[in-house]
């Protein structure tokens, strides 16, 4: 069989990119990487020089990815990791552990912030009073919360997390099938504002594919978490992970295709009113948050009265 050229460098490709065209060799694919996450940093103006960013470190490939290469490229920057311990036995400590080895070899901070300080209530907890919702969706309004709370508490400017085009895909997707209009125009996968507490959200691998940052951490030798959360086959999002991994395998390239055209739907034109929690104080679509109407929920295991209406905790997965 005859052995590709890299495009970059001439030596033996190991790997095809299909959306691009790019026959590479190892050394050139880890730089590709570098570059698209430094372009996509700079394209949609993600840091600045000088700012303070706090990365969720979950101790996967991708989170581990992302801390390594902004502690490598923003040394006029302050990186801060932060872990979310959702509580979950069996499954974070590892995770937990891995983050914080990885932050001590590239100096930088690591402080965890867990669900039962912030909610008092674990994931593993409320499996009895979680009703028809699948952990994922209740651990999803956590962990946004958990990382913005982060973030302000240690004056960030920038909360950077490492959701790579697959992610992105698959909550356009979850948007989709929930009917969920006002957050399909709105949905910007490269960075949100968070106005309330002038703090950047921003994801600098959106463009990459889950299977590209594997290759990366791997070649990289980077120690990584690759047990799977006991809840993950709950969400609908496995079932769409995989629909969409059939699809690249029929039609390579096709994911990035999908992305640039979900892209197009975004506009920046349609801006949420603005109002605040009357229990939390934190920036909410209604009167009251959809944090604190998880933990209401939670309390009162509502859901059983409810009689099955959808609405409660609206959309997120
Ligand atoms: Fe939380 Fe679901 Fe992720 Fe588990 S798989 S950590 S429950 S979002
Ligand atoms: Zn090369
Ligand atoms: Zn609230």
């Amino acid at each position: 069989m005859e052995v590709k050229e890299c495009v970059k460098c001439g030596k033996p490709a190991f790997y095809y990119r299909p959306y691009s065209g790019e026959y590479l060799c190892k050394g050139c694919f880890v730089t590709s990487i570098y570059d698209i996450t430094l372009q996509t940093i700079r394209k949609y103006e993600m840091i600045k020089y000088g700012e303070r960013v706090v990365v969720g470190v979950s101790g996967g490939k991708d989170s581990v990815s992302l801390l390594y290469i902004l502690a490598k490229f923003f040394k006029g920057n302050e990186i801060i990791a932060v872990t979310v311990d959702e509580g979950i036995k069996g499954y974070r400590e590892e995770g937990i552990q891995i983050a914080s080895k990885i932050a001590q070899q590239l100096n930088v901070k690591h402080v965890i912030y867990s669900y039962k300080q912030l909610f008092n209530y674990t994931i593993d907890d409320i499996q009895e009073i979680k009703g028809k919702y699948s952990s994922c969706t209740i651990c999803g309004i956590f962990r946004r919360r958990a990382l913005d709370v982060a973030a302000k508490e240690l004056n960030a400017q920038v909360l950077a997390t490492a959701h790579n085009l697959d992610d992105v895909l698959q909550t356009y997707f979850i948007l989709l099938t929930n009917g969920d209009i006002e957050r399909l125009k709105t949905f910007n996968p490269a960075v949100e504002k968070s106005e309330a507490f002038g703090i950047r959200k921003v994801h600098p691998f959106f463009r990459i594919y889950e299977k590209e940052l594997a290759m990366f951490a791997m070649l990289k030798g980077f120690d990584f978490q690759t047990v799977v959360c006991p809840y993950m086959a709950q969400g609908i999002r496995s079932e769409i992970r995989e629909f969409l991994n059939k699809l690249e395998e029929k039609h390579p390239g096709i994911k990035y295709q999908l992305l640039s055209t979900f892209m197009q739907l975004y506009s920046e034109r349609i801006k949420v009113e603005g109002q605040f929690c009357k229990k939390c104080g934190w920036p909410s679509k209604g009167e009251i948050c959809q944090v604190c109407r998880t933990i209401d929920f939670l309390n009162s295991n509502k859901y059983k009265l409810m009689g099955g209406k959808d609405e409660f905790l609206g959309s997120n997965q």
